[in-house]
């Protein structure tokens, strides 16, 4: 779940996995990634060729035909790994997705919506939620059967909880966006605190390694979901049935020239992780810069 430049055009169609809806907060404004215009960066065309560039018609970039179940783009549709009707769960499953996560180009939650039942798997878009904005969300907060997977000092293990709770889990909220972002969203809305806070124990490593997780323990949204799930249906099956899309996914970039990337945490230990520039060196640079322009 660590943010990744990936290329987007501004004309890129956004497909909600089935059941997506936006919260209707005032947040709308918010950026995606990749959506703001030159002006709105602060950035100004600094030399006269450029000036009349702004003035010419935009051609809008050509929109590649998606599949309406696996919400890639058709000629690297997924499907064929997906299984062949939506796997039988009893769990509900609510994905709190983060707006920027809705437009990046590879996404997990679009395949895990996929394999589910239309009326299991709902994603609820927004950085706010509360009674006011999404009473539905907010009902299911507050049932005694709902989890929240988020980890922490206050987590329990999922296993070790269904040891003991009373009442049989049968809601599970998930966060879907990068590590800081799903942290912004759980400790920022009183809502999610409600739900009982588990995390899982497992020994799986992420197998999205098309995406820089910050440690090698970091599961993308469908890998967490494929554990949790199988869990909870205690059915292993599930578990290799939701993550084979995502094999196939990474299989797919890699042959396509994707390269790997290693957790934060495995570039850190190797001292691999480029360290950022300091203040003044970045201040000295930028000065030098300045010089330049002025002798040219
Ligand atoms: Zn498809």
């Amino acid at each position: 779940m660590e943010p990744q430049k990936e290329a987007r055009t501004l004309q890129d169609a956004v497909v909600r996995p089935p059941g997506a809806s936006r919260s209707p907060a005032p947040e709308e404004e918010e950026r995606r990634e990749g959506s703001a215009s030159p002006a709105s960066t602060g950035e100004k065309a600094d030399s006269a060729g450029a000036d009349g560039l702004w003035e010419l018609p935009v051609e809008p970039a050509e929109r590649r035909p998606e599949c309406s179940r696996c919400s890639r783009p058709q000629k690297v549709c997924l499907c064929p790994f997906l299984p062949s009707c939506p796997l039988p769960i009893s769990t509900h499953v609510y994905i709190v997705q983060h707006p920027a996560e809705e437009s990046k180009v590879l996404r997990t939650v679009p395949l895990l919506a996929a394999c589910l039942p239309q009326d299991k798997c709902k994603v609820k878009i927004g950085r706010r939620f509360s009674e006011e904005r999404d009473t539905e969300l907010s009902t299911v907060c507050r049932k005694p059967g709902t989890l929240i997977l988020y980890p922490g000092a206050e987590a329990t293990n999922l296993e070790d909880f269904l040891l003991d709770s009373p009442v049989y889990p049968s809601t599970l909220i998930l966060i879907d966006g990068t590590w800081s972002q799903a942290k912004d969203i759980f400790y920022k809305n009183s809502l999610f605190r409600l739900p009982k806070q588990v995390q899982l124990k497992t020994s799986l490593s992420s197998q999205y390694v098309i995406r820089m997780q910050p440690a090698n323990r970091c599961l993308s949204t469908l890998e967490c979901a494929a554990v949790a799930l199988s869990i909870l249906e205690k059915n292993s099956g599930i578990q290799e049935t939701l993550l084979r899309p995502l094999q196939a996914l990474c299989s797919f970039q890699l042959q396509h020239g994707a390269q790997i990337r290693l957790s934060k945490e495995h570039l850190l230990r190797n001292g691999l992780y480029p360290k950022p520039m300091p203040q003044s060196k970045r201040k000295l640079r930028k000065m030098e810069l300045l010089m330049n322009t002025v002798k040219i």
